[in-house]
């Protein structure tokens, strides 16, 4: 069990995350959605270590708190992220990405098995091993992002907007793919605009808006909760 219980965060004079409460259980997929500046990704940078939390606030790996770990020890107790913008290496090759992925202890054992289930997840990158990332279009990109956080073995797979800037048949593929990694037992924690996508793949989610949590419901309910389109300024959220 991932969780976060009375998470705050300030930016200066900014609270962008206000007592943020949230669990994510073993194998369970849960997205939080909300409007541009809601707080998700602090939400997933707090819970990576990037940046530190106010006084009262605590993230816990099974019980037990991983507060104030540093950034490159998080992923060795088993969370990835996968951040906004993706974060992958464009100077490098697609296995080179992969392979740095690889890094944390954790992630040794069954590197090579790992590796194939990447490029059967993503044939596209299977044909591509050798071409620098930065050649590649943005999916691609996010393939090549999601494999690599793949790559370090984790138990709880955190996503910031994976669909952004993507073309709808790319963020079709993805998720396809994101089923799968379900299906392999990591947790997921997606953080997304794309209501309708992200709630197909979700069993639970939250509505973030204003740094807090303003509801908790299955994912099939907030796909028609009114809270959820109004927060998306009044469109329609299926
Ligand atoms: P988006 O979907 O637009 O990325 P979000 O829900 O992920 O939005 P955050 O990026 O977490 O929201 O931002 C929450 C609030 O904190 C916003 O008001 C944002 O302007 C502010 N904020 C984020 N990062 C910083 C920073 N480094 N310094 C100051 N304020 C920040």
């Amino acid at each position: 069990m991932l969780e976060t219980r009375n998470l705050s965060l300030r930016y200066g004079r900014h609270l962008a995350l206000n007592d943020v409460s949230i669990r994510i259980a073993e194998g369970e997929t849960v997205v939080i959605l909300g409007a541009n500046g809601a707080g998700k990704s602090s939400l997933l940078k707090a819970i990576s270590g990037l940046t530190s939390a106010e006084k009262g606030s605590d993230v816990r790996l099974d019980g037990q708190s991983i507060l104030g770990t540093r950034p490159h020890l998080i992923p060795e107790a088993g969370i990835a992220l996968v951040p906004e913008g993706r974060g992958v290496f464009g100077d490098l090759s697609v296995e080179e990405n992969l392979a740095l992925g690889a890094n944390p202890k954790r992630a040794r054992a069954g590197e090579a098995d790992r590796n194939d289930l990447i490029y059967d997840l993503f044939p596209r990158l299977a044909e591509r091993k050798k071409q620098l990332v930065r050649t590649m279009s943005g999916g691609e990109q996010q393939m090549v992002a999601i494999g690599r956080a793949l790559m370090s073995n984790p138990r709880f797979l955190m996503l910031d907007e994976p669909s952004l800037g993507l073309a709808p048949i790319v963020v079709t593929e993805l998720f396809g793919a994101l089923r799968r990694v379900k299906d392999t037992g990591v947790g997921l924690l997606l953080v997304e605009q794309n209501v309708s996508i992200s709630v197909s793949v979700s069993d639970r989610g939250y509505l973030m808006e204003a740094g807090r949590i303003v509801g908790e419901n299955s994912a099939e309910a907030l796909k028609t909760d009114p809270a959820v389109q109004q927060a998306f300024l009044g469109g329609t959220a299926a």
